[in-house]
């Protein structure tokens, strides 16, 4: 059957077997062709996308709940939106969520997801307490946090095994409304003062206007916020409108970009403001729109995402929004975050500083454009996200991640190298 990324670029052709029990695993480990785990499909190119697939989101149940310290032993295809569904009118929450709940547990392992807290809690592995990994010689494996295979694994985009379930630390709130404060600035210096002034704040996320130009290049909307002391504890998952078919791809452009920007800017007062606002509006907004991905139309569209060390944020990320400003080619998501201290993980992509996440519909000149922007990452000491990725070259890869050959050496000892492959794998030889 046809699969893709949440990108849409590229589709491919795979034959797709469901893991419904430890044996659909071993089968395909014991049948020599080898494979990729799929969660639900959230991440954006091409790391879950491979000639054979192993779809494990039908492999989603609760074991067990520990309602003293908020410990959930599950499956590894629970999804993120069935624990809030669950557990926030319990007065739990996820210690560490991504802008979307639509995505496995196994896929945020895989990925070592990080959310707007990643100043303090830092990735989704941070709460996960143990998991439980099948190896290409059929053992089933717990690792946990000091285990060469959890920091391997962490992060490892499926590439060291199928994690089958996951021991995860929730955390408590009292109420399930947050109190948002909107920072409006007017350049990247006061962004990064703002994102600074706030750092004590648990939840912290920017919105910039990347086709804003000199004096405004950096301009932004940045929203930080915590759960209110007190209220309510109610969990209403958010439906709403959904994109029906795929837009003509000539409807995005530097001018609809360009005036989406200007109005979302527009739309908050200037200076300081404060809202109160539901988890689904403060953690996802996009979710609430079914099938977004279409408005890119039928080529689809790729996230770039990089980060930058803290001392050469400033100017690498002047030099990128420059860069993209001058080449037309923006986009309406730019989202910036602030980063903590970077984990032990081999392949796990925070490290302490900026990073910006920006979609580009897939077009003519667009690779060259990506080519130039992980020069300048480079430049600065940055490295670039793999769930995001989907055309990275390996040099411009291997350049940020100095642990990636302890991963390789990992692969070949345990012939994972044999048995999981995607089409990113082989394209960056991990
Ligand atoms: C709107 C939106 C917002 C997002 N925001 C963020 C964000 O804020 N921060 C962030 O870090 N990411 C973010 N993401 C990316 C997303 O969180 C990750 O791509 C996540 O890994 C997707 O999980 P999935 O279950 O859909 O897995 P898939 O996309 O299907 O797979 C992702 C990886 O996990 C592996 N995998 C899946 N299941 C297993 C398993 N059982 N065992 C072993 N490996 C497995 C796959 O092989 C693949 O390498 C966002 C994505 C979207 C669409």
């Amino acid at each position: 059957m046809k699969v893709c990324g949440w990108g849409k670029y590229p589709v491919i052709e795979s034959n797709v077997k469901q893991l419904r029990n430890i044996e659909t695993a071993q089968e395909l480990y014991n049948s020599g062709t080898d494979f990729i785990p799929y969660g639900n499909g959230r991440s954006y190119g091409d790391s879950a996308l491979a000639d054979n697939i192993l779809a494990c989101n039908k492999y989603d149940y609760f074991l067990s709940f520990d309602n003293r310290d908020g410990t959930l032993h599950c499956q590894s295809g629970a999804m993120l939106s069935d624990i809030l569904t669950a557990f926030v009118p319990k007065g739990w929450f996820l210690s560490v969520t991504p802008g979307t709940k639509l995505i496995t547990v196994g896929g945020a392992i895989a990925s070592d997801v990080h959310g707007k807290n990643h100043h303090i809690e830092g990735c989704f592995s941070s709460c996960v307490e143990e998991m439980e990994l099948l190896l290409p010689d059929n053992r089933v494996v717990k690792c946990a946090k000091s285990d060469e295979l959890f920091k391997a694994t962490c992060g490892g985009m499926g590439l060291t095994g199928v994690i089958l379930t996951a021991k995860l630390k929730l955390k408590k709130i009292p109420s399930s409304t947050i109190e948002q404060t909107t920072i409006k600035t007017k350049n990247l210096k006061e962004t990064f003062e703002a994102f600074e002034a706030y750092s004590h704040l648990p939840y912290s996320v920017a919105w910039i206007d990347c086709l804003a130009k000199e004096p405004n290049i950096g301009k932004c909307l940045l929203m930080v916020g915590d759960f209110c002391k007190r209220g309510k504890l109610k969990y209403e998952p958010k439906g709403g409108l959904g994109i029906p078919f795929e837009f003509p791809s000539i409807s995005l452009n530097k001018a609809s970009v360009s005036l989406f920007n200007t109005l979302y800017y527009r739309k908050a007062p200037e200076g300081i403001s404060e809202q109160k606002v539901d988890i689904d509006s403060f953690f996802y907004p996009l979710d609430s729109i079914g099938n977004w991905n279409r408005i890119y139309g039928r080529k689809g569209f790729t996230q770039y995402q990089f980060i930058l060390p803290k001392e050469r944020s400033y100017d690498g990320l002047k030099k990128i929004l420059d860069t993209i400003s001058k080449s037309g080619k923006g986009s309406f998501l730019a989202v910036l975050k602030l980063y903590g201290k970077a984990n032990d993980n081999y392949l796990s992509f925070p490290i302490e500083g900026y990073s910006l996440a920006l979609d580009f519909k897939i077009e003519r000149g667009l690779f060259r454009l990506l080519d130039e922007l992980d020069r300048i990452v480079l430049e600065h000491g940055g490295r670039i996200y793999l769930t995001k990725d989907v055309r990275v070259s390996s040099e411009a890869f291997a350049a940020g991640y100095h642990k990636l050959k302890d991963f390789r050496a990992l692969r070949m000892d345990y012939k994972m190298d044999k048995h999981l492959n995607s089409l990113q794998s082989r394209r960056l030889g991990l």
